[in-house]
């Protein structure tokens, strides 16, 4: 996790307080208040510490995945996500590989209703479902390009926007080499998924993963050896999208084919 202290001890959110030249990053906490910040960054400053014993990440069993679109439909829900199909915090592709080795991809809605069946079809070789999601990467690119720290990571490694401070101006939408953003039409702020924040400072599981029926996403401690994450790790072999960017995901995935992108 390159890079991951430094942003500890001096994170983008800090750079942002000294610039405007408030005396302490505790100092500023206190003067914008909850009210003052968007609801998932306050949740990090309440829940925030210099050295957060926290260190969250996500496992996704590929070949446990059925495209039921459960976890986009309870995402939408529990983040107020506009349900306009061109807004998703967490969409599931259907990769499909033919008998002569082609490879197609369809997501219809972000696959929140499903995926219609292959009738009649007879070159399909094989298809598997991926679902996607913010990578909450270590090294993220978003919180790089964002030019007025609107973006940030936590100690406890999510990446968040603080729409108070967001200017709309999509540096991190075309920074990001996951789609993983999108422009809020409501608000004209950047947004995306937050390992569901406010849950996961409550103890409680992110809603995709809460809803999901087959136990395809496992989130937990990346800290925690005993953590389901960290068994995942240890029983499988991970794989994580677009590696040679080094972008350091914290979204890990099991049986992931190499045709996925
Ligand atoms: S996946 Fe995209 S939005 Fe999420 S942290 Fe990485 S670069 Fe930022
Ligand atoms: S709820 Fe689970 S099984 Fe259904 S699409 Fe989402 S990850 Fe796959």
């Amino acid at each position: 996790m390159a890079g991951q202290n430094d942003e500890r001890k001096f994170p983008r959110r800090e750079f942002l307080v000294r610039t405007l030249q408030l005396p302490c990053s505790a100092a500023v906490v206190t003067v914008l208040g909850p009210l003052a910040l968007g609801s998932d960054a306050a949740a990090a400053s309440q829940s925030g510490s210099e050295t957060s014993e926290h260190y969250f990440g996500m496992g996704i069993q590929v070949d446990k995945c059925i495209g039921c679109g459960k976890c986009v439909e309870a995402c939408k829900a529990e983040n107020d996500v506009p349900r306009e199909p061109y807004y998703f915090r967490t969409w599931v592709e259907r990769y499909v590989i033919h008998n002569d080795g082609d490879v197609s991809v369809d997501s219809p809605e972000g696959g929140i209703r499903g995926f219609p069946l292959h009738e009649g079809e007879s070159d399909v070789l094989r298809s598997f479902f991926v679902p996607k999601l913010c990578n909450q990467c270590d090294n993220p690119p978003c919180v790089q390009v964002c030019p007025v720290g609107a973006t940030f990571k936590t100690d406890d490694g999510v990446v968040l926007v603080d729409s108070d401070y967001c200017i709309g101006c999509r540096y991190c939408i075309q920074a990001c080499p996951y789609g993983a953003r999108y422009l809020d039409p409501r608000t004209n702020t950047a947004d995306k998924c937050t390992f569901c924040y406010h849950r996961i400072t409550q103890g409680l599981l992110p809603a995709c993963v809460e809803v999901c029926p087959t136990g395809a996403r496992i989130f937990g401690e990346l800290n925690a050896l005993a953590s389901p994450l960290r068994r995942l790790m240890r029983m499988s072999s991970l794989q994580v999208l677009k590696p040679a960017l080094n972008t350091e995901p914290k979204v890990f995935y099991s049986k992931l084919d190499g045709e996925v992108r």
